[in-house]
């Protein structure tokens, strides 16, 4: 069997492994091998691309590895779990700026399809044909709209660019103008494909602008959707540069991780009860107000907080981003555990944005060993909340602001909720009166059943546990 087979036989493999990997990661319970197995397609996809004729200098791929693993490594130690989500946004930029590179590098290997010439020496390429050409601007302009479209949502959800929506008069005509110079320059481009065409120069400029502009005018809540959007861009540019370099595990790994992302992209869209449509072009939060909200606080103390708890036969806990901020998993897991053995049910209602990220309060409760089956989704519990005893918000707000179905000026109006406010008791844990990541203001603090549990959410629930014992 030649070297070329056995890669490709090889690249079979790894697109089952994928495959499989992702049907576990369905399940909690399957989710760690899941990933386990895709891994390991992954090692040996990488092996066999190694072997492909035409690689251009191992010497750079070895210092190339090197290097990625000393920042991968660091990254994983250094980066706190509540940067997670930024670095995601970063590992889709990383991705559609190395399809970017790959679909602009085989434009160098001069019109040679077997791809057997060496970079250095070749040049700028001529008689490119056709399919290249449209595959590598494809790989061009998807790649650079997901690497500038993630360093601006790095921006915004680090919040070191502010979460609020950039919108401005005639933006969708901007817009609109950008992407039709686009297609015009990519048309013209592989109509006369050269390496040093100003055409190709034009369209990287313009997919490099068109990232920024589609996602500025994104912001408050709406997040969630461009995190996954912006995976699926960069499964897709991948799939390009696939084409472009004629191999087929980066075709089927680009595929899988696009249709993958647009799935989660219709979920969170769902979650937040908006069409794509609407999110990609509303400006979210940039016209709305919203009802001015007043009232009178109740606040509670830790004492008075673990006396209600301790007559509760039905305790529901609601995480939200707060909990990653404070670590307090493992602190509201132990809170559980005692609840339960005072004979109280308990259980975790999951909001599918509640954080940062997609499944951020589920990979926290994960990692605090939370039995999976007390994990109940927000049209499971919202049916019978009202019979529940206490909902204890931890350091949710957006996504359980009864704005969303009570005020049609909300920014966040029609966004699903778990309603909290209909349980007997709301304790709402959070350090201050402070809005969540929409910015929008939150009437359940002031509601008749809540009680602020002011403080880290961490501090608070140790407080409440050294009162049990
Ligand atoms: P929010 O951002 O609405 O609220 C978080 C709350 O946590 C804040 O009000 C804050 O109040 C409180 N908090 C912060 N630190 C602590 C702490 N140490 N102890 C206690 N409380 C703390 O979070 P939600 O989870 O409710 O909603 C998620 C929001 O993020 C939604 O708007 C969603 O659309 C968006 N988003 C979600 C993504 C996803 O994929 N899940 C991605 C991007 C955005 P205070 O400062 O007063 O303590």
């Amino acid at each position: 069997m030649n070297i070329e087979l056995a890669a490709n036989f090889s690249y079979i493999l790894s697109a089952g492994l994928f495959i499989f990997g992702l049907k576990m990661l369905g399940s909690p319970a399957t989710a760690r091998r899941g990933n386990l197995l895709s891994s390991l397609g992954m090692l040996i996809a990488v092996v066999a691309g190694l072997t492909a004729s035409g690689i251009v200098s191992y010497e750079y791929i070895i210092g190339g590895v090197i290097l990625g693993s000393i920042i991968g490594a660091l990254a994983a130690r250094l980066v706190a779990m509540t940067s997670m989500p930024e670095m995601v946004a970063l590992f889709n930029g990383s991705g559609g700026v190395a399809s970017l590179l790959v679909g602009w590098a085989t434009l160098y290997l001069a019109g040679n399809d077997t791809a057997t010439a060496v970079l250095s020496t070749v040049g700028p390429a001529t008689g490119i044909s056709t399919f290249k050409a449209f595959t590598a601007v494809l790989a061009i302009l998807i790649g650079g709209v997901t690497f500038t479209g993630s360093l601006i949502a790095y921006g915004k959800l680090s919040e070191t660019i502010g979460s609020a929506a950039v919108v401005f008069t005639g933006q969708r005509l901007v817009n609109s103008l950008i992407l039709a110079g686009l297609i015009g320059s990519g048309v013209m481009f592989c109509q006369q494909p050269a390496v040093d065409s100003q055409w190709l120069y034009i369209v990287l400029g313009l997919s490099l602008v068109l990232g920024v502009m589609v996602v500025i005018p994104i912001g408050g809540a709406d997040m969630p959707v461009v995190i996954s959007l912006l995976n699926s861009y960069s499964g897709i540019a991948a799939c390009a540069a696939g084409f472009a370099i004629n191999n087929n595990i980066l075709i089927v790994a680009g595929s899988l991780v696009g249709a993958a992302g647009i799935i989660l992209t219709n979920i969170m869209c769902k979650a937040m009860n908006r069409s794509l449509a609407n999110v990609l072009f509303s400006g979210f939060g940039a016209v709305k107000q919203g009802k001015a909200i007043e009232g009178e606080v109740n606040p509670i103390s830790v004492e008075d907080a673990y006396y209600i708890l301790e007559a509760a036969n039905n305790v529901c806990f609601v995480p939200g981003y707060g909990m990653a901020v404070a670590q307090a998993q493992h602190v509201v897991k132990e809170l559980g555990e005692i609840l339960e053995e005072n004979g109280c049910e308990v259980s975790y209602a999951i909001h599918p944005v509640a954080g940062r990220m997609p499944g951020h309060m589920n990979v926290l409760l994960a990692e605090a060993d939370v039995p999976y089956e007390q994990l109940v989704e927000m049209d499971d519990i919202n049916p019978r909340i009202e019979n529940v005893d206490v909902a204890i918000v931890i350091g949710a707000n957006d996504v359980v602001n009864p704005s969303a179905r009570e005020d049609e000026d909300s920014p966040i109006w029609g966004m699903p909720i778990i309603n909290v406010d209909q349980a007997r008791t709301v304790f709402i844990l959070k350090r201050s009166m402070a809005s969540g990541f929409s910015g929008v203001d939150n009437p359940l603090f002031f509601g008749e059943n809540s009680r602020m549990l002011f403080g880290d959410a961490k501090v608070s629930i140790s407080g409440v546990i050294a009162e049990f014992s």
